[in-house]
């Protein structure tokens, strides 16, 4: 692992005291031995001598709160259409190909090179919704948490920090009791999503930590949620996570078993909190907006998924104008960099409704999209990855993102436009350092492992798609 640098300084620092972030000059970082920020001190015009001075503006690291490694290992691969109609239900079928036969070694492979370009790409911890636990053949591993730690491995060997969310997972519908066959390696208990929790959150392995999740409504019985919620109901130190109402069929389905809509059910019939986290919010009623918004719960929206699979728009302004937190997932992978996720966002809105800065609410004090954007991320994914504090702030973990103002698409620019152009002026590779618990992971736009991360995803994307199979 790169060193610990205790002391940094900063020409420009994006720093949250309370009303949104600012941008303020001369910021000096103390960053204790156990790798958070102990203090920070802006207004410092001139560098302490003994420290690092960083070479750019610089952002806190985002939370990628909704991720499945194993699928990156196929982005780009289901962009052609096999019959005549391509919705989430035939691309899941495809994903599902991979899910079955990737190996530890792979997912390994796979997840590492991924939480390096997720580190490049501004993200400094990931939330793994983990569902993919058992052999191929849907027998448990001689340890059942293989695959679990083959994730754990990964980002040790980045220097990513990483949520676990072991996954409870039981049918394939609301009226199905079982699994379909090719869901044979998702099964789960009540019981072992907990066991897992437990048995990740107790390794006390450096920057990982462990919440639990539900698949969703359709996944899972009430009795089981019931069951897993008693289970974890001391749980004061990781989320609880739930895809929510991401397909209209999904919706449909939810009304035909249960009689209400996913959110309108799950508000009616748990005690939500602050540990819940709604991925994909993406079919909500103003009404369901409301309850979960006294829920205190949070949304996580995943928008270059979203619109790869041709899921809808969430209700992004309503979210947001209700005060429920917000954050966002890389989910699929399809992208892989937080500035293209918060422009996805925007623009989705504005191709819907038609106008511009969507997101802004320049009455409330907020007229910059991208900052609004950035702050809900920031708060929000902090909430998603079961953290009390996040950002420059002192006891929160020392993340950092340092940028290249010589980047083209900043270049010139008034400074407190930086963050608006990292997100609306595209291509821009500005993301030119990443610090995580004080030691720089990624130097000059590359990871400190990146050859050997390379190599290692290489050979098992060419194992994975050997030809008879592409
Ligand atoms: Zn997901």
């Amino acid at each position: 692992m790169p060193p610990l640098q205790p002391l940094l300084w900063a020409p420009q620092a994006w720093i949250d005291q309370g009303h949104g972030g600012q941008w303020h000059t001369g910021v000096v970082l103390h960053v204790g031995s156990d790798g958070h920020w102990s203090a920070i001190q802006p207004g410092v015009a001139v560098p302490p001598a003994d420290a690092r001075v960083l070479a750019g503006p610089v952002l806190p690291g985002l939370v990628n709160a909704h991720s499945h490694a194993f699928q990156r290992a196929f982005a780009g691969l289901a962009e052609r259409r096999e019959g005549e109609a391509d919705d989430f239900w035939s691309w899941r079928d495809r994903m599902y190909r991979v899910a079955l036969r990737i190996s530890p070694a792979q997912l390994q492979a796979v997840a590492a090179e991924l939480y390096s370009e997720l580190l490049r790409g501004g993200y400094t911890q990931v939330c793994e919704f983990h569902y993919l636990q058992h052999q191929p053949d849907g027998s448990p591993y001689a340890d059942p948490l293989a695959l679990s730690w083959a994730l754990a491995d990964a980002a040790q060997a980045t220097g990513i920090g990483l949520t676990m969310l072991p996954v409870l997972y039981q049918r394939a519908g609301f009226a199905q009791a079982t699994l379909r066959e090719d869901q044979r390696r998702f099964a789960t208990t009540p019981a072992a999503v907990w066991h897992a929790r437990q048995a990740l959150q107790q390794a006390r392995r450096p920057l990982l930590n462990a919440g639990i999740a539900v698949h969703s409504l359709r996944a899972a019985s009430r009795k089981s949620i019931a069951e897993l919620q008693r289970l974890s109901e001391g749980m004061d130190d990781g989320p609880l996570h739930i895809h929510i109402a991401e397909q209209t069929q999904e919706v449909d389905d939810c009304r035909a078993a249960n009689g209400a809509r996913p959110i309108e059910w799950l508000c009616r019939e748990f005690t939500l909190d602050a540990r819940w986290q709604l991925v994909h919010a993406t079919h909500a009623l103003p009404s369901e907006i409301e309850a979960v918004a006294r829920s205190g719960a949070g949304v996580v929206i995943c928008p270059s998924t979203e619109g790869n699979l041709g899921d809808g728009f969430a209700d992004l302004p309503s979210w947001l104008g209700a005060g429920v937190p917000m954050s966002i997932g890389s989910d699929s992978h399809v992208t892989r960099a937080w500035p293209e996720e918060l422009r996805w966002l925007e623009y989705g809105q504005r191709l819907l409704k038609r106008q511009r800065n969507v997101a802004a609410a320049p009455v409330e004090g907020h007229p910059a999209t991208a900052s609004r954007l950035f702050d809900a991320a920031l708060a929000g994914g902090a909430a998603a990855a079961g953290f009390a504090s996040w950002g420059l702030e002192v006891g929160a973990r020392a993340d950092l993102l340092v940028l290249d103002p010589q980047d083209s698409a900043l270049l010139g620019l008034p400074p407190e436009r930086t963050l608006d152009a990292l997100v609306f002026s595209s291509p821009c590779d500005a993301v030119r350092e990443v610090y995580v618990a004080g030691r720089r992971v990624v130097h000059e736009r590359r990871h400190w492992q990146h050859e050997a991360l390379h190599t290692g995803f290489d050979s098992a994307m060419q194992a994975l798609w050997a030809p008879a199979d592409a």
